[in-house]
């Protein structure tokens, strides 16, 4: 059976491709690239139908990061003229919320920065997340607060925290290229608490950063083998006064290949188009839609999206539906727990993450930067949470 039959073969049974069949997705030519995404496609539909379900970013604390991470507009030192504001407070942050809720967004996702939340910031947070869901019934709230300390997971869940985000980003062994303030395993231990105080887990990815094939598969897989709920998968946004500033390796091509990659290693998960959708896709957006089953609404937290209108628009040229709050996103056999695959499914998984590597895997390879800059793409957000104009959504 050919690459691609055996890996919808598998996405349809649950079951994980080896690291050799993910690194060969990624390596596929463009001659090939329809293929690929017809494959993924048939793998997205099966577990997640038409449905693209809408998450509205609210950045409740913006810049003056002590933290290094390359790749973060808000990181220390960060020159980027991005947004500086300190705790919006709760009315504030739920209007915003609001505003995403009524474009159609059926989460919304809390985000501060920082190395972590005080106490007194968890307290903050749930009053806000308490004013939320009194004035917007029904929807999700997820809070990305960045690394937990103990009792804080059991506090946010108890505050009404549907689900907590922290991303992996990349491979374990490349992580200290990317940050020196703390590492791999402080971001494994902060998702393990969410999942262990009944929260949902949102974990994902960066690429772009200068990373290898190999890199890619790796995060993938250790994301697949923390079993979150949501998996979003960003694209560097190189931010001028940033570290990675120069960093413009990806072409919509290798975004969309890299998208089907982690469909197909998480068949069954919400797989998110995060940040760096509008400026690596560009006019290939809409292809997208057929391997991911989620993408955030209008703006991210430092940086402007396309207007939410158009991306309602293009969710319905492309013949895909908003998930309304009626649906459950996950499918059957993944709920209700909010947290992990059934135990059935979990045993037909066949985590294979080294075997396969040395026996003709093709070569992992930094792709040449094959695109000019497109600095053009990248504005930076002056509307919505933090400012006095409305936001975008
Ligand atoms: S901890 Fe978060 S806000 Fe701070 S630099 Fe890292 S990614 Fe940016």
């Amino acid at each position: 059976m050919d690459l691609l039959s055996t890996l919808v073969d598998k996405g349809l049974r649950r079951e994980l491709p080896t690291r050799e069949e993910a690194l060969a997705v990624l390596a596929t030519s463009d001659d090939e690239l329809l293929d690929v995404v017809a494959a993924a496609g048939k793998v997205r539909r099966q577990w997640f139908g038409r449905r693209v379900k809408l998450n509205y970013l609210v950045n409740l604390k913006s810049g003056l990061c002590p933290e290094d991470c390359s790749y973060c507009s808000q990181r220390l030192g960060s020159k980027a003229e991005i947004l500086k504001y300190t705790w919006l407070k709760p009315d504030d942050a739920s209007k915003a919320a609001a505003a995403g809720v009524a474009g159609g967004a059926k989460r919304v996702c809390l985000v501060a920065s920082g190395r972590g939340p005080t106490d007194k910031d968890v307290d903050r947070v749930s009053e806000t997340i308490s004013a939320i869901k009194e004035q917007n019934e029904g929807v999700e709230v997820c809070a990305c607060l960045g690394l937990l300390s103990d009792g804080q997971a059991g506090r946010l869940r108890a505050a009404g925290a549907d689900a907590y985000n922290h991303n992996l980003n990349t491979s374990e062994a490349t992580y200290g290229d990317i940050c020196t303030t703390h590492d791999f395993s402080d971001r494994v231990s902060t998702v393990q608490q969410a999942q262990a105080a009944g929260m949902s887990a949102c974990s994902g990815l960066i690429a772009g950063m200068g990373e290898s094939d190999a890199d890619l598969v790796d995060v993938v897989f250790a994301l697949r083998e923390l079993d979150p709920d949501s998996v979003p998968v960003n694209f560097l946004i190189p931010f001028e006064g940033t570290p990675l500033a120069k960093e413009w390796n990806l072409t919509p091509q290798r975004a969309l290949r890299i998208l089907a990659m982690v469909r197909f290693v998480c068949p069954d998960i919400e797989v998110r188009l995060a940040g760096g959708r509008e400026v690596h896709l560009r006019s290939m957006q809409p292809l997208a839609l057929h391997l991911v089953n989620s993408i955030f609404l209008g703006d991210y937290l430092t940086s402007e999206g396309q207007a939410g209108k158009d991306d309602l628009a293009m969710i319905e040229d492309a013949g895909f539906e908003v998930e309304g709050s009626d649906t459950t996103t996950l499918p059957e056999h993944r709920r209700p727990c909010g947290g992990h695959a059934d135990t059935e499914a979990a045993a037909g998984e066949t985590c294979a993450p080294q075997a396969a590597e040395d026996a003709g895997a093709p070569a992992a390879t930094v792709p040449a930067p094959s695109d000019e800059a497109r600095r053009d793409l990248v504005s930076v957000r002056r509307r919505g949470a933090g400012t006095d104009l409305p936001p975008n959504a």
